[in-house]
C-alpha cells in the first residue's frame, strides 16, 4: 500500500460532516468545538461539534418523537437502507479507511479491514431485520394458546469506544435499525469522525430523521448522564472500559435500562506442546498486533508449555522486532502509534514494572522519542507472576511470555484474571482442544485462529468483561422485547 498525499487526507476531511445530527438535521454544538488530533503527529486534524447537556436531551426527543412510525416501518425497508449503506461504504472504503487511520492510528491495511468488517455487521443485520419471529403453541393442559412476539425494545443510547471507530458503531446501530429502535449515538471524542460519515451514509441510504441521532462532546458524562436517567430511554449499549461501563450500569439501575456491556478484556493465548509452533505464530501475531494491540480480544499474556515456550517467544521476537512501526498512512507501515500519550505512558509503566520484576526483553521495550505516540513491538520472557501486565489490559504491542508444565496449570493461569472475553488455544489434540475450551471462562475462544470477530458469530464476554452479545443472530435480540400473550380459545 503506497504512502497517501496531503491532498487525498485534507480531500476525505473536507468531506465529513462537523456538526451534531439530531431530527435530520446538521447543526453546531451549544458549546462550540472539540479538536480530534492525528495520533501520529499530535496535530490537529479538524474540529467536531461539542454538545450541550441541552443538545444530548434535544437528541433524545428527536430518537423519541421518531419511535412510534419506525417500530412499524416495514422490516424489508429497514433492511434495504442498511443494505445501501454497506454498499456506499464498500464503494468508498479507500477514503474511509484513510479517514480511519488519520484519527484512530493504525495502519491502512488495517483500517479497510475494519471498513470492510464494519459494513459486514449492516449487510448481516439488514438480512435480519426480515426475520424477526415470534411462536403461536398449544398450553400444556390443552385448553389456551400462548403467543409470543418480538417488538423493538424503544429509544436506545449507544456508546462507542475509539479503538474501533467504525465498527464498534454499526454493530450496534446495525441491529438496533433492523429491530426497529431510534436511538441517540455517542461515538469517543478521540475518533468521532468515522461515525460522522457512517451517519452521513445513513442518512443518504435513506434513513428517516430522528431514527439516528449523533452527539458529540468533551464531556460524555455531563451530556450523557441526563439521558441515562431520563425515564423515555430504553436501553443502553455500551463498548468501552470496564471500570466506565460499572459506572453507567449504576447509572442505568435507576432506570432499570436494559443493557449491553462490552467491555475490557485480558485475554490469555494458550499455546500446547502438541501445536504447530509456525502457525502459533502467525495466529499470535494477528492476536497481539492486530489494531496495535489496541483491541479488546488482544492476547494479553501467552501461555506456552515449557518444551515449546524458548522456540516460541524467539520466532515470535524475530516477526514483531521486524514490523515497520510509523504514521499508519505510510508504505508498508504495520504499526501505528498509540491513541494518546496516556496510553502509551501506561505501556511503558507495565513494561517497566515487568522487567523491575524480573522479566527480559527479548525485543522491544521502551517508547519512541519523536512526535506521535509510539511504542516498539515488544516481546517480554521470564515474567514473573506478580508483575502487572498479565493482570491488567496492555492495549499496546507488548507480549509477555510465560510457560507451564500441564493442562491443568495453563487452564488456571488462563482464568486467573477477573476478564472473560476471549482466548486463544493451540493445539493439534482434539480431545485436548474441547476438553480445554470447555474449561476456559470467557465468552469466546480462538482454536488455532488469533481472530475470532465474525459478524456472523455471537461477539461478547463473561465476567468483567460485560454481557450481551453483538453479532450473529443474537446480535438483534438485545434489541427486541418478548411479548406473550395468553389466549383463551
Ligand atoms: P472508555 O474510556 O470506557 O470510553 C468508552 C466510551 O464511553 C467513550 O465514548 C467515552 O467517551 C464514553 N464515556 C467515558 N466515560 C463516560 C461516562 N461517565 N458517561 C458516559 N460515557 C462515558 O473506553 P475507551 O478507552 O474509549 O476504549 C477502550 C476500552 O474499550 C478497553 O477497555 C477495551 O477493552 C474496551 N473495548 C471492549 C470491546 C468489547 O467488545 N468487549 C470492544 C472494543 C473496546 P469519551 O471519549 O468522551 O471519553
Amino acid at each position: 500500500m503506497s504512502t497517501t498525499t496531503a491532498t487525498a487526507e485534507q480531500q476525505i476531511l473536507d468531506q465529513v460532516p462537523k456538526q451534531l445530527y439530531i431530527g435530520g438535521e446538521w447543526r453546531d454544538g451549544a458549546k462550540g468545538t472539540l479538536a480530534v488530533e492525528d495520533p501520529a503527529t499530535g496535530e490537529t486534524l479538524c474540529e467536531v461539534a461539542d454538545a450541550s447537556t441541552d443538545d444530548a436531551e434535544a437528541a433524545l426527543s428527536a430518537a423519541v418523537d421518531a419511535g412510534p412510525e419506525w417500530f412499524q416501518h416495514p422490516p424489508r425497508e429497514r433492511g434495504e437502507i442498511l443494505r445501501r449503506a454497506f454498499e456506499a461504504i464498500t464503494a468508498r472504503e479507500d477514503e474511509l479507511a484513510l479517514l480511519m487511520t488519520l484519527e484512530m492510528g493504525k495502519p491502512l491495511k488495517e483500517s479497510k479491514a475494519e471498513i470492510a468488517y464494519g459494513a459486514e455487521f449492516l449487510r448481516w443485520f439488514s438480512e435480519q431485520a426480515v426475520r424477526i419471529d415470534g411462536r403461536y403453541a398449544t398450553a400444556p393442559n390443552g385448553q389456551g394458546r400462548l403467543l409470543t412476539m418480538k417488538q423493538p425494545v424503544g429509544t436506545c443510547l449507544l456508546i462507542t469506544p475509539w479503538n474501533f471507530p467504525l465498527a464498534m458503531g454499526t454493530r450496534k446501530i446495525g441491529p438496533a435499525v433492523a429491530a426497529g429502535c431510534t436511538m441517540v449515538v455517542k461515538p469517543a471524542q478521540q475518533t468521532p469522525l468515522s461515525m460522522l460519515m457512517l451517519v452521513k451514509i445513513l442518512e443518504e441510504a435513506g434513513l428517516p430523521g430522528g431514527v439516528l441521532n449523533l452527539v458529540t462532546a468533551s464531556s460524555s458524562s455531563e451530556t450523557m448522564g441526563p439521558l441515562i436517567a431520563d425515564s423515555r430511554l430504553r436501553k443502553l449499549s455500551f463498548t468501552g472500559s470496564t471500570e466506565v461501563g460499572r459506572k453507567l450500569m449504576e447509572q442505568a439501575s435507576q432506570n432499570l435500562l436494559r443493557l449491553s456491556m462490552e467491555l475490557g478484556g485480558n485475554a490469555p493465548f494458550i499455546v500446547f506442546d502438541d501445536a504447530d509452533v509456525d502457525a502459533a505464530v502467525q495466529g499470535a501475531l494477528i492476536a497481539k498486533m492486530r489494531n496495535i494491540g489496541e483491541a479488546c480480544t488482544a492476547a494479553n499474556r501467552f501461555h506456552v508449555a515449557d518444551g515449546v515456550a524458548d522456540q516460541f517467544a524467539e520466532k515470535l521476537a524475530e516477526k514483531m522486532g521486524a514490523m515497520k512501526v510509523g504514521r499508519g498512512t505510510e508504505e508498508d507501515v504495520e504499526v501505528g502509534p498509540l491513541i494518546d500519550s496516556s496510553q502509551r505512558e501506561k505501556v511503558a509503566d507495565l513494561v517497566e514494572d515487568a522487567v523491575g520484576r524480573g522479566a527480559k526483553a527479548v525485543v522491544g521495550g521502551h517508547a519512541r522519542d519523536g512526535a506521535g505516540y509510539f511504542f516498539d513491538p515488544t516481546v517480554l520472557t521470564d515474567v514473573p507472576e506478580g508483575a502487572k501486565l498479565l493482570r491488567e489490559e496492555i492495549f499496546g504491542p507488548v507480549a509477555p511470555v510465560k510457560g507451564f508444565t500441564d493442562e491443568d496449570e495453563a487452564i488456571a493461569a488462563a482464568n486467573n484474571t477477573e476478564y472473560g472475553l476471549v482466548a486463544y488455544v493451540y493445539t493439534s489434540n482434539l480431545k485436548r482442544a474441547l476438553r480445554v475450551v470447555e474449561r476456559l471462562e470467557t465468552g469466546m475462544v480462538g482454536l488455532n485462529q488469533g481472530m475470532v470477530s465474525n459478524p456472523a458469530a455471537p461477539f461478547g464476554g463473561i465476567k468483567q468483561s460485560g454481557f450481551g452479545r453483538e453479532g450473529g443472530p443474537e446480535g438483534i435480540e438485545e434489541y427486541l422485547e418478548t411479548k406473550y400473550v395468553a389466549v383463551n380459545l
